[in-house]
Formats: structure tokens, sequence, C-alpha cells
């Protein structure tokens, strides 16, 4: 794969795919520019060389029709702000006559960013002449929407076939290289932690990590079904009774790989979570049945704690409770401050353990905080990207 340093773009067309996914508010203000602060790098890169640059993103799921509210319109408006000396120009659609002519007449250093790509269901479909429309005068696909890549989309896969060159940006690469580094040969001991609501989304990345961790330590909702798949009594804990059976499967390959696949030893159950109160910290089993889990006890904090000081390599995706309550918060925020202390490779990925890390105010000591939760979890998994894979 190519990296922008390997290409030369005076001159050329380049599309480029970002993430500009941010949140807005009722009035479509930007609530939150992290998502375009992120590619601002490859951006200004591609236009200080002198690239004529069309800027493509989603944004929301308009699902394949116009939403003036999902318009990329607001982010053409801050990407002015930011670049002073680029003219940005907002383009009127996605693809057709009008949006061609725009990008001929584009001059080297500007830019044209395109309407949300999603306005057509095209996209999602990864449909092949939408694909080549898209990419209609362009010479050069830069991909930088790390975000995006596990979706096999027209502007993230589809598009490479139409266009002769094509490179990483910034976001991508440096995305690529921290999470190849525990994919590819994790230095050891590997300790990954797993928590949040359901193993259903879970499923691939837990039977990854099962051949490459040393430690799984397992927390949120999510180890209530593991613990049932024991034969244990959880009471009204989140169970999911249809993955019992592959519970018991990855418990089962742990135990013959010597992979130590550690449940929380204690457990802060609560009547109803609305009631953010606690009821009883529990050590031993059945729950009581009148009762729910909603975090980790202090004996399984301080456990956790001596796998994650003596690891090399920690993967952490998903809270170890429900912390948007502060009461059953304690476990996710003291796991998050012995992370942030160790001298280990840390890799963060997922929205809710990204939250979890700027509530317990270490951001700035993990390793690597991955800005995309589902397309993190899916390299951790399987390795690579369909859009990772569409570069090379
Ligand atoms: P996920 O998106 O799978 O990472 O799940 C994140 C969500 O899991 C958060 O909203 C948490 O509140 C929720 N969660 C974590 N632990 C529990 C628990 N023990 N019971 C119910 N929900 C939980």
């Amino acid at each position: 794969m190519k990296f922008l340093q390997d290409i030369k773009v005076k001159g050329k067309a380049v599309f480029l795919r970002v993430d500009f996914n941010v949140p807005l508010d009722e009035n479509l203000k930007i609530r939150d520019e992290t998502r375009i602060q992120a590619s601002l790098p490859t951006i200004k890169y591609l236009l200080e060389n002198g690239a004529r640059l069309v800027v493509t993103s989603h944004l929301g799921r308009p699902k394949g029709q116009f939403n003036p509210k999902m318009s990329l319109k607001p982010v053409a408006e801050r990407l002015r702000e930011l670049l002073t000396e680029t003219t940005v120009i907002m383009a009127p659609d996605v693809i057709g006559p009008e949006v061609d002519q725009l990008k001929a007449n584009l001059k080297e250093g500007e830019l044209l960013l395109l309407e949300n790509v999603r306005f057509y269901k095209e996209e999602t479909d990864n449909d092949p002449g939408f694909s080549e429309k898209l990419a209609e005068g362009c010479q050069v696909f830069v991909n930088d929407a790390f975000g995006s890549c596990h979706r096999a989309h027209a502007s993230v896969v589809g598009v490479a076939a139409y266009i002769p060159e094509k490179a990483a940006g910034f976001l991508l690469q440096k995305e690529v290289e921290h999470l190849s580094r525990i994919t590819h040969n994790p230095e050891k001991p590997y300790v990954a932690i797993l928590g949040g609501a359901k193993i259903e989304d879970k499923i691939p990345v837990l039977e990854s990590l099962v051949n490459k961790a040393d430690v799984m330590l397992i927390g949120g909702a999510m180890a209530y079904t593991f613990i049932k798949a024991q034969g244990r009594g959880v009471g009204k804990s989140l169970v999911e009774e249809d993955k019992l059976e592959i519970a018991a499967s990855i418990m089962k390959k742990a135990e013959e790989k010597g992979v130590k696949f550690i449940l929380p030893l204690d457990h802060v159950l609560t009547s109803t979570i609305d009631s953010q109160e606690i009821a009883l910290v529990a050590d031993s089993y059945p729950l009581p049945e009148t009762l729910m889990a909603v975090d980790i006890g202090p004996k399984t904090i301080a456990e956790y704690e001596k796998y994650i000081k003596s690891a090399r390599t920690i993967f952490w995706n998903g809270p170890l409770g429900v912390f948007e309550v502060k009461a059953f918060s304690k476990g996710t925020v003291e796991i998050a401050r012995v992370v942030a202390d160790s001298a280990a490779f840390s890799v963060v990925g997922g929205g809710d353990s990204i939250a979890a890390i700027h509530q317990a105010g270490v951001a700035d000591r993990i390793s690597h905080i991955s800005t995309g939760g589902g397309a993190s979890l899916e390299y951790i998994a399987y390795g690579t990207l369909p859009g990772i894979e569409a570069l090379k």
C-alpha cells in the first residue's frame, strides 16, 4: 500500500475520501469537529502539493435520499474558516454533469466538497456504475476515512477500480501502523480488555483474540452471557440467551489455547439502572434474582490491575459497566487509569471506551486511540479491512 509521500499529486485531480460524519445540532451547527480536524493534515498536505482536491464523505444515514438536514454544507463553511487561503467550493450534488464541470474547472490547491455520498443508495450498494461516476475526472484516489474502511461502499472500495493511482492518507496510515502492531506481532504479554453491551457485535474479535492474546479480561453486560454459560445464576443481568453456546465455545477454545479468560470476581448490583443506586456488591453466585449487575466490583478491579500492570501490549474495547451513570462508572474509570499508567503499548477503540478514557482524563497517556470503533474491531479480527485492500 502506498502512502502520501509515495505519490505525486501536482496538477492532478485527487479523489479524497474522508470521514466528515460530524454531529450537527438542530440549527445544523457542528457540535464536535474532531473528525474534521483528524483529516486536516492530509487535506493540507494535498493542497500544498498542488492537488486539485475533490473531497467526499458521508454524514448520518440519509438512506439513499437527498436530505437537507444531512447536507455537508456546514462542513464546507467550517473548512473555509480553517483553510483561509484555499478556495472551498461546495458541490450541489455528488455526481452528474454539473459536478463533473466543477471538477474539470478546479485549479491546483482548490478544494471541491461533494455532497453527502449517502444521498445515493448506490453508495452503500457499492454499485460499479456509481463508482465510475464518482471517479470521473480523477487520477488519484486517497482514502483517509479509517472509520469507514470496514464498509465495502462505492466511495471506499468501488471507486478504486476506476482510478489508477491510490494511497492512504495520514490518518489511515497512523491507524494501520498502530493497529498492525497489536495484530501482527504483539509484544507479549498481550492483555485484551473487552466490555460493552453485547457479545453479538464482538464474536469475530473474541475469536481472533483467543488466538493472539495471553489474557482476556471481560466486563460489561457481556460478561453475564459468559457467566450464565458456565451455569451460574446472574439475576436480572443482561444475557444474550441465543449466544450461550458460542460463549461456551469461546471459553473452551481459550482453555485449550492456554489463554487466561477472566470473568468478574465481584459485581456491583442495582435494582434498576434508573435508580442510580448500588443495592449490593456480591462476590458469590447465584446473584440475587431481583438485581442486575452494572459494574465490576473492587476485587475485580484489583485482579484486572495485576494483569494490566504486567502487560506489554493492551487492547481495550467497551466499557466495563454502565459508565454513563456515575455510581456505576468506577470500574471503567479505574481501569482507564490503570491502562494509562501502564508502560505497555495501549490501544483503545470504540466510541464508549473513548468517552470513558476522556471521562477518566487520561487520553494523553494512551498510545493510540482509534478513531473508528467498528473499523478497529474488524481490523483486529481479520488483520485488514475492505477499504485497505482496495488501496493495494
Ligand atoms: P458497546 O457499544 O457494546 O461497547 O456497549 C456500550 C454500552 O454497554 C454502554 O452504553 C454501557 O452502559 C453498556 N453496559 C456496560 N456494562 C453494562 C451492564 N453491566 N449492564 C447493562 N449495560 C451495560
